[in-house]
């Protein structure tokens, strides 16, 4: 898989883990096990920007544009279409022998799409 495509994906799943501690009935059942929130919503956000500043400033700040429209700029293709938008991609996607080998946006909604198989 493209470096870059792995990076937006691991920076989307880091903003999911950052959100979730945020939710407030997540940190309570963390504080009953014993875990700090506050320390790991830290460790997570640091890490989010050492990952971050490796990224193709073009990329990045695609990433964070989409992020604050969407919520989520990197999805799945899910029986060829788009999981952010259920826009059916054209075949053109499908045919091509670089799938994940470059970073590729939905035409319709503009996340960034990667297939998971
Ligand atoms: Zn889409």
């Amino acid at each position: 898989m493209n470096k870059e495509l792995e990076k937006l994906i691991s920076l989307h799943d880091l903003d999911v883990m950052i959100s979730d501690l945020a939710n407030k009935d997540i940190s309570k059942q963390e504080k009953k096990l014993g875990l700090s929130p506050d320390s790991a919503a830290n460790e997570l956000q640091k890490m989010r920007d050492e990952l971050a500043s490796t990224i193709v400033r073009k990329n990045r700040d695609l990433y964070e544009q989409l992020a604050g429209h969407y919520g989520n700029a990197v999805v799945p293709v899910v029986n060829h279409r788009c999981s952010g938008c259920f826009t059916q991609l054209p075949t053109a996607f499908f045919t091509s022998q670089d799938k994940n080998d470059l970073v590729e946006t939905c035409p319709s909604c503009g996340r960034f799409i990667y297939w998971c198989d």
